[in-house]
């Protein structure tokens, strides 16, 4: 069971810096039109409202022009970490590292998430074992989801697989 510090340091782990980021959220992912998204747009398209500098121009009208499904999503801390791996690589004028950046980015999302399914999985009143096992895929993914290496598509894929298997034999045996 996680301290009250233990549970503010995890949470600065999953917390968005789109001050860090360079809106990878509107130009790496696909949007349909929508009840919360105003226009179609394809995986790699820079969203029509993405400005220069990366930001929204109509941040302040989203709502009222129809793009409120933005302000719900999440990237818990993918977007500022892609950012990073990414930041000496020329992704602006080679679309090839651009498109490396996107992959990142999504596959970071998915790390994220499964890192914040584990982390929650502590409050439950589980055995020492199954408490083992959750931890040590937890600092697996950690460890994906922090590192600059290149090379992770293979052991992410790897350990998210074996984080879902495991959350669901938790689900199965955990109290409720
Ligand atoms: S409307 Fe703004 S926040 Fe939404 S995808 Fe476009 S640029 Fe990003």
């Amino acid at each position: 069971m996680r301290s009250e510090w233990g549970k503010q340091m995890s949470q600065a782990e999953m917390t968005s810096d789109c001050s860090r980021c360079v809106g990878l959220c509107c130009v790496a992912l696909s949007f349909q039109r929508s009840d919360g998204f105003g226009h179609d747009k394809v995986a790699g398209d820079p969203c029509y409202h993405l400005d220069t500098s990366f930001r929204c121009s109509i941040h302040a009208r989203r709502e009222a022009l129809g793009y409120d499904g933005c302000g719900e999503f999440d990237c818990l801390g993918a977007g500022q970490r892609a950012t990073s791996v990414f930041s000496t690589r020329n992704w602006r004028r080679d679309p090839a590292v651009a498109r490396q950046l996107h992959a990142r980015f999504s596959l970071l999302i998915r790390l994220q998430e499964m890192r914040q399914a584990l982390i929650e999985a502590d409050d439950l009143d589980i055995q020492t074992e199954l408490n083992d096992v959750r931890q040590e895929l937890l600092d697996r993914i950690i460890f994906l989801a922090d590192t600059h290496h290149d090379s992770i598509d293979g052991p992410a894929a790897a350990v998210l697989a074996e984080a879902k298997d495991f959350l669901g034999e938790l689900a199965r045996v955990a109290p409720h």
